[in-house]
């Protein structure tokens, strides 16, 4: 995990805005050939040269999204730049830049936002993304991060959530459920904390999935892998949510129905030990968890061999006619309809 805390506090109003926005935004580098103004201007300037643009924004407000208690601000600048990031690849573009603006309390030192700043910095130079800009301001109470990032694709590379046929295969990238249980086991150290502040909890046994919520990672690998095996996804959407709530969307928005095989289902063994500790089924973790940011897609039957055996992802079902609706076949072989929460038919188990 990334290093944390800067013990000094500078208040932020010593620097001034402009002043502010310069010490935070300096160390960052211009890394792609398509942005040709950056931060320092009153708007950024790029040039996609004859792609398609692919943009999308998400809003992160402290006590809503994140909680400070337990999330790092390096970790959750990095995080705040992988939930756009994700959204990009999930169109199966490249994403090229990103803008980041903050609301501040003044509870912030300047420290705080160096932190913050790092974070975003580390997830931009790992993958390859620029910052070309922002808006910085004050807010009355707690922390709120708004980034947009924006990409560039083909218009034939472009994967859509629409256009996934019955017969199409379903396949998800990496494993799933282990963001939630993370945040679980946070917390309920966050609890443990409160009676207890002299508890020093030890959290090796959790430390894949405390990672999989605190530092998770955009797929990037995932378009790149698909187009040199020259497989083009049928519909793609990443997983924010939960597999459940994604799969609906793809059925829905293709008017096509599903199968989910329950055994098919990736989970990493932490998830398995943690989801027995905890009493609940790995199978309701992995429909409603959320917050994977795994990219799942249907491709053509065709294309199967093309990543079968492939370690990064998963063949988890397959679509059907919509009018055969939308199931979870479970390892007792029994037919679960998928819901919003599907999870609700599982919890009785
Ligand atoms: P304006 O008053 O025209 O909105 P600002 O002073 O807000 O300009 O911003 C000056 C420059 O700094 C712009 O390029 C803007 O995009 C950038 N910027 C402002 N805030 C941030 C931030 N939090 N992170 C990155 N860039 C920022
Ligand atoms: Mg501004």
């Amino acid at each position: 995990m990334i290093e944390d805390k800067n013990p000094q506090r500078t208040s932020i109003s010593d620097l001034g805005e402009f002043g502010l926005i310069e010490h935070l935004t300096k160390h960052f580098e211009i890394k792609n050939p398509t942005t040709l103004k950056g931060v320092g201007d009153d708007a950024a300037v790029i040039d996609f040269k004859g792609k398609k643009t692919i943009v999308t924004t998400d809003l992160l407000v402290e006590g809503v999204h994140f909680d400070l208690s337990y999330m790092p601000l390096k970790h959750l600048g990095y995080k705040s730049v992988m939930v756009n990031l994700s959204d990009v690849y999930a169109m199966n573009a490249k994403a090229t830049q990103i803008t980041v603006s903050i609301a501040v309390s003044n509870r912030f030192p300047l420290e705080a936002l160096e932190e913050l700043y790092a974070g975003i910095k580390l997830a931009c130079d790992v993958y390859g993304v620029d910052l070309i800009g922002g808006d910085t301001t004050s807010s009355n109470k707690g922390l709120l991060i708004t980034v947009t990032a924006l990409g560039e694709a083909d218009e034939g590379e472009i994967v859509y959530r629409n256009t996934a046929k019955p017969n199409d295969l379903l396949v998800v990238s990496g494993d799933i459920g282990g963001a939630y249980l993370g945040l679980q086991v946070l917390e309920r150290e966050k609890q443990v904390f409160k009676v207890n502040p002299q508890n020093q909890p030890d959290l090796d046994m959790y430390s894949y999935i405390i990672e999989r919520q605190l530092k998770p990672e955009a797929r990037k690998d995932i378009p790149e892998l698909l187009k040199k095996l020259k497989v083009k996804p049928t519909s793609m959407i990443d997983i924010s949510d939960g597999l459940s709530s994604e799969i609906i969307h793809i059925c829905k928005q293709s008017k096509v129905g599903c199968a989910l095989y329950e055994d098919k289902i990736p989970l990493d063994p932490q998830v398995i030990s943690t989801c027995e500790e905890f009493d609940i089924s790995s199978t309701t973790v992995a429909l409603s968890g959320g917050e994977d940011y795994e990219l799942l897609f249907t491709i053509s039957q065709d294309d199967y061999p093309k990543i079968k055996g492939n370690p990064s992802m998963t063949l988890i079902g397959h679509m059907t006619e919509e009018k055969e609706g939308m199931h979870l076949i479970t390892r007792a072989n029994t037919k679960i309809p998928i819901e919003a929460r599907g999870w609700n038919a599982l919890k009785k188990e």
